[in-house]
């Protein structure tokens, strides 16, 4: 027989008043204050033959979520409703930022590079170094640093504040037609947020030009990682296919830039896609081949550490999130 909730509950209080007696502190015992902070973020997880290991460079704080996504396509009410239901804040978009370093066994790779020295975003950013020291992985180490595209958040952390190399022994790869797009003078003379992109960008691409391979279209990177043509967000963004001994990832940089937002309602544009209906496009055919072929993927601005699935779910995606994986 099942109890009822009558029935239940003097003996729920008596154990809530037991518990409060044992819970209760010696009155000389002073409260711990509030530590603040967080773990180490660094997840660790294989791939074939491949180890990987997603490193946060902290955190970005969009705001407002309506227009940031949505523009001219949906209404405020729409995009606080598609918060709402995902059981998320209405008034802000707090999203991650998911770096992957790859040991391919003969190359250690590090796919986007955070936001670096600059807090073009916001104070929650810059953690990239330090998180990479916490899972044991030196800068000096690193001997390619590719980028899914040119935005500040991406390329400006391979360099520090005084503008030297974070990476000092690495070369870089991007799209020519990115790194053509981004450190463009004449783009000097657009409005902002475009200017000050373009200008902290020619501040950290231009002066390292000889060490950047120039990515054609679908170029292997290295053995088993390929620079897929997603263009859209940028004109020359590029996703990160990895394979190895059967196992694959989808690296999407920022084909989508929410999780639910982005996924729910692909058609929705984002403020900061060079060309909205190009990007949503992209996007579109990419979680959709990433839903039927069952791929996992890496969301850059997805919720730590951004690894899941992608099913198809009303007008759009749903992103399943991959479980914790010990070793
Ligand atoms: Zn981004």
């Amino acid at each position: 027989m099942i109890p009822t909730r009558r029935a239940l509950l003097p003996a729920c209080l008596g154990a809530a008043g037991f518990g409060a007696a044992l819970l209760s502190p010696p009155a000389a015992t002073a409260a711990a204050p509030p530590r603040g902070g967080q773990v180490a973020g660094w997840y660790r997880f294989r791939l074939g033959a491949f180890e990987c290991t997603v490193v946060s460079d902290g955190a970005i704080a969009l705001a407002p979520p309506f227009p940031t996504f949505g523009g001219s396509v949906a209404t405020e009410a729409e995009v606080r409703a598609a918060l709402r239901r995902a059981f998320l804040a209405e008034d802000r978009l707090p999203t991650a930022i998911n770096c992957l370093v790859v040991n391919t066994g003969s190359q250690l790779i590090l796919l986007d590079a955070g936001v670096g020295a600059q807090p073009v975003f916001g104070p929650g950013t810059g953690r990239l170094v330090e998180l990479l020291l916490a899972a044991g992985i030196q800068p000096g180490e690193v001997d390619l640093v590719a980028f899914t595209h040119a935005h500040p958040d991406h390329a400006w952390g391979i360099a520090d504040a005084a503008g030297n190399s974070v990476f000092p022994n690495a070369r870089y790869a991007m799209s020519s037609t990115d790194f053509d797009t981004w450190t463009n003078e004449a783009l000097l003379a657009q409005p902002d947020p475009i200017r000050g992109f373009v200008q902290g960008t020619r501040a950290v691409l231009l002066p390292r030009r000889d060490r950047f391979a120039m990515l054609g279209v679908n170029a292997e990177v290295a053995p088993g990682i390929r620079a897929v043509p997603t263009p859209g967000h940028t004109p020359g963004h590029v996703a990160f296919h990895l394979e190895s001994e059967g196992a694959r990832l989808l690296v999407l940089g920022d084909i989508a830039n929410h999780h639910v937002l982005a996924l729910s309602r692909p058609d929705w544009p984002f403020v900061f896609d060079s060309d909205p209906a190009q990007a949503s496009t992209t996007r579109r055919r990419t979680l959709d081949m990433a839903a039927t072929e069952r791929l996992q993927v890496l969301g850059y601005h997805f919720p730590w550490p951004g690894l899941g699935h992608v099913e198809a779910s009303g007008q759009g995606f749903a992103v399943v999130p991959t479980p914790w994986q010990w070793g």
